[in-house]
Parts: structure tokens; C-alpha cells; sequence
């Protein structure tokens, strides 16, 4: 028998049955969203006028650890689930690192990213709930494509706002919603009052994923029997997530390791949470010392350069205001390809933990991450997501690092999709034509300083 062995899986009596929400075992409790006008924190009652209900008592909810996953839920979670947990000796061989480099390969189930992890309980509590409409915002279209098939699953009517650079840049995607059934727009719209509102200020507005979410949460507000849906930022959605570190967990325990330090890439922070917090609990009840690491655009960088402070989730004020590191709500990333990190701020949780300093962000530029993203391919044989290309930079730097000093750290990433239907971008990179967007300190500064009089 061989000792390398390559991928680890788990039988499908082994797929966790509950969730981890680390909400619970947190030192600093989560600081309550609060309504923009009284400042008062909103009640599961107030959040469940948007959201389905069940999301909005696991959005609130810091006592229960461990969550059950509906029967029907884990069910269809067996479509793909569970998903390799991979050694990635060809990528630590052309390193020449002494580093072991696992990675949790979340790419691989016909949706092509982490999405869909979260996309069937949001659709599963919407049905059970009698909401016949779901809408919602996507970026690069990995969650609109998600919850478009989630959504035809539970015999829900899907409305997705599609940021209108990316629909540019990743044209498939919303052929693939639209084969699901989903209506699809690009963000910003004339058909909200919100998107005429941003596009009278900018007539060329390229859309980001705040423009989208103000515009799915108007649709939602002034359609009878509609909820809206989020994939990424929120707690309920870092829950759904948890799956694949709980999973990692009893992969990482086959392969007979303990993973040193955890990487994921950062738009919102739900594969990073997702495959995070579940080994993060061991530092916060065991003493373990994993080292965290958020992997996020140079060009969007809440986590290393933005600001601690309560906030709008959307362009135009329309959602509650959060606790978060964000670079304020009008901040107006740079078209990079990475569409599912081009988001002003981090979820309420992984803000809290960045701020407890049980993590820590870092910045990838874009030439960077793809260099990183070419080096797997022709390694690993897997075209990775542009997002998940910033998780492979960090990763390679960090087995850089262990190459220098010769430690044999083990360094566990989360791949969050492939980059199949990416190839735009691919192609500009192998033409030479993709650049680094800088952010000056000013931009920073402006930006935040248009808080001030929230
Ligand atoms: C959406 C997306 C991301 C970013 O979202 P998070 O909530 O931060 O995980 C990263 N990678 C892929 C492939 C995505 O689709």
C-alpha cells in the first residue's frame, strides 16, 4: 500500500449532522445589528421582515454551539458532499517546501463553489415558511448560481441582481441561473429605485456587491411572499459554512495531522469562517495555537486597512447597520476578476475576532494571486476561482516561509470554487493585460471620514 496517500473523504455516515456556531464559545460576544434610524438592536422579529426567519434565529443566536441540519437539508447535501480533503504534494514539491499543504477542495460539486453549502438551508427554512419568491444579489455569480438551483429545488421563484461588471467579466454564469430558471439583472438596474438612484449619481456605475444587495433588498420589501437571501457576510451563512471545517476536521484526523495554520480567501468571510471557526474553536477550549489567516484583495482591504465601526451591508442604506471592519459603504472596489471579494466589508464575527486578534488579514495583489492560481493548475491540475487563487498566494507565501526557516508546518487552505467558467480573466492574465490596482491611504481615509454622521 502506498504511504502518500493523496485524498482523504468521508463515508456518508461520517458527514456531520449539526452545525458549529462559534458564536457561542466566543470570548467577546458579536456586538447586535442595530436599526439604522433608532440605533436600537434588532430582534429576530425585525430581521424576519427580510430574511427567513429560521436564519435570522441562528443570525442572533450566541448560546447554542451545535445546530441541527434539517434531515432534508443533509439529505441534499449528499449530492456532493463530502468533499475531498486533498494533499498537495505536486504544489509543495514545486515549492521545494518542507510545509505539508492540505487543501479542502470545495470546488467540487456542479456549482463549483462553497455557495451551495448555504443555498440549500436558506431555500429549505424559506419554503417551510410559505415564502413562495427568494431574491437576492451575487458578484461574481457563484452565489446566484447556487441559489438558482437551490431555489428550483424547493419550487421557489429566484431574482437575482448581478454586479453589471461581472456579468461583463463572467458572462456564463448567468446563462447557468437562467438554465436553472433564475431572472437575472445586472446591478445597477433601472427596475429599483435604488439602482436609478446610483445610477443618476454615476451613469456608469461598473455595480458592486452593494449596489446588487440594495437592490434585491428593495425587490424583497415591495414583493408580497419574498424573502431575500445572502451568501456571504452574515452569521446564519458562516453556520451553513461550518460543514466544510467539521468535515476537515475528521479528514485532517485520517490523514493524522493538525493543521498549524488555516487560509481561506475573504469577500464576506463565509468559506474562511466556514472552514475556520470549527478548528478555531480548539484555540478558544483547548489551548490549541492555529495560526488564521483571511487572504483578501490588495485592492478591497477591509481586514488590513479598514476600520472597526457600525455600517451599512449595502450601498444604499437600506440594511441594518453592522459592527465591522469595512472601508465604508460607498467604497467603490477596483474591477478585479476576483468578483466574490470585491465587498467594502467582513462579517460581523470574523470582525469581532479580527479585532480579539484571534486572526489576521492579508493582502494579496491581483498579478500575485493569479501567479499563485497558474502554479496550482499546472501543479495540482485544478484552474482555480480568481477568489481562491488569494488563498493559494497566501498559502504559497506562507510555505515560503516554512522553506526559509525549515519548519514542517502543516498549512491546511480552503480551494472555495473552481475557475472554470472564469476564463476571461485567465486569458487577459496570460496575454499580460491584468494590473494591480493600488488604494492610497487618502482613498482610505475619504471614504471612512463619510461615516462620520451616521
Ligand atoms: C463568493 C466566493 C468567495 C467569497 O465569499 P466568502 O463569503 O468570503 O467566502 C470566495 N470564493 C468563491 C469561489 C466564491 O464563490
Amino acid at each position: 500500500m502506498s504511504t502518500k496517500q493523496k485524498r482523504y473523504f468521508l463515508t456518508e455516515e461520517e458527514i456531520p449532522t449539526q452545525w458549529y456556531n462559534i458564536q457561542a464559545d466566543m470570548t467577546t460576544k458579536p456586538m447586535p445589528p442595530l436599526n439604522p434610524s433608532t440605533k436600537e438592536p434588532l430582534t429576530v422579529d425585525d430581521l424576519a421582515q427580510i430574511f427567513p426567519r429560521e436564519c435570522c434565529v441562528q443570525e442572533l443566536d450566541t448560546e447554542n454551539a451545535w445546530i441541527d441540519i434539517p434531515e432534508d437539508v443533509l439529505e441534499k447535501y449528499k449530492f456532493y458532499r463530502s468533499t475531498p480533503l486533498v494533499r498537495a504534494y505536486a504544489l509543495e514539491e514545486a515549492l521545494g517546501t518542507p510545509a505539508h499543504i492540505y487543501f479542502k477542495n470545495e470546488s467540487v460539486n456542479p456549482l463549483g463553489s462553497h455557495k451551495i453549502n448555504s443555498a440549500l438551508p436558506q431555500c429549505y427554512y424559506a419554503k417551510q415558511e410559505g415564502t413562495e419568491n427568494v431574491t437576492t444579489e451575487t458578484g461574481a455569480g457563484q452565489w446566484g448560481m447556487a441559489l438558482s438551483y437551490a431555489s428550483k429545488l424547493y419550487g421557489l421563484e429566484a431574482a437575482v441582481y448581478q454586479v453589471k461588471i461581472t456579468m461583463q467579466q463572467k458572462p456564463y454564469r448567468s446563462t447557468v441561473m437562467r438554465t436553472f430558471g433564475a431572472a437575472v439583472t445586472a446591478s445597477p438596474s433601472m427596475s429599483t429605485r435604488a439602482g436609478k438612484d446610483i445610477i443618476t449619481r454615476d451613469p456608469r456605475h461598473p455595480g458592486s456587491l452593494g449596489t446588487a444587495i440594495s437592490e434585491a433588498v428593495e425587490l424583497a420589501q415591495t414583493t408580497p411572499n419574498t424573502k431575500y437571501t445572502l451568501g456571504s457576510v452574515l452569521n446564519h451563512v458562516a453556520l451553513h459554512q461550518s460543514i466544510i471545517g467539521l468535515e476537515a476536521e475528521k479528514q485532517m484526523e485520517k490523514a493524522g495531522e493538525y493543521p498549524d495554520t488555516v487560509i481561506a480567501c475573504f469577500g464576506g468571510g463565509s468559506n474562511f469562517g466556514g472552514l475556520a471557526f470549527p478548528f478555531m474553536r480548539h484555540n478558544i477550549l483547548d489551548g490549541k495555537q492555529t495560526e488564521f489567516i483571511a487572504a483578501e484583495p490588495a485592492s478591497c482591504p477591509k481586514l488590513t486597512r479598514g476600520q472597526f465601526r457600525y455600517d451599512f451591508g449595502d450601498e444604499a442604506g437600506y440594511t441594518p447597520l453592522l459592527p465591522m471592519f469595512t472601508l465604508g459603504h460607498n467604497f467603490k472596489p477596483s474591477n478585479i476578476h476576483a468578483g466574490g471579494l470585491r465587498y467594502h466589508g467582513a462579517g460581523v464575527i470574523v470582525s469581532q475576532l479580527l479585532k480579539d486578534g484571534m486572526m489576521r488579514g492579508m493582502d494579496i495583489p491581483q498579478l500575485e494571486s493569479f501567479d499563485a492560481g497558474m502554479l496550482f493548475a499546472r501543479t495540482e491540475g485544478i484552474v482555480p476561482a480568481p477568489e481562491s487563487c488569494h488563498a493559494i498566494a497566501a498559502t504559497i507565501r506562507e510555505a515560503n516561509r516554512c522553506k526559509e526557516t525549515g519548519e514542517e508546518k502543516v498549512i491546511l487552505f480552503c480551494l472555495s470554487g473552481h475557475g472554470l467558467i472564469d476564463m476571461p480573466s485567465y486569458e487577459q492574465y496570460l496575454n499580460g493585460d491584468l494590473q494591480n490596482y493600488a488604494i492610497t491611504d487618502e482613498d482610505v481615509a475619504k471614504n471612512l471620514a463619510e461615516l462620520d454622521n451616521l
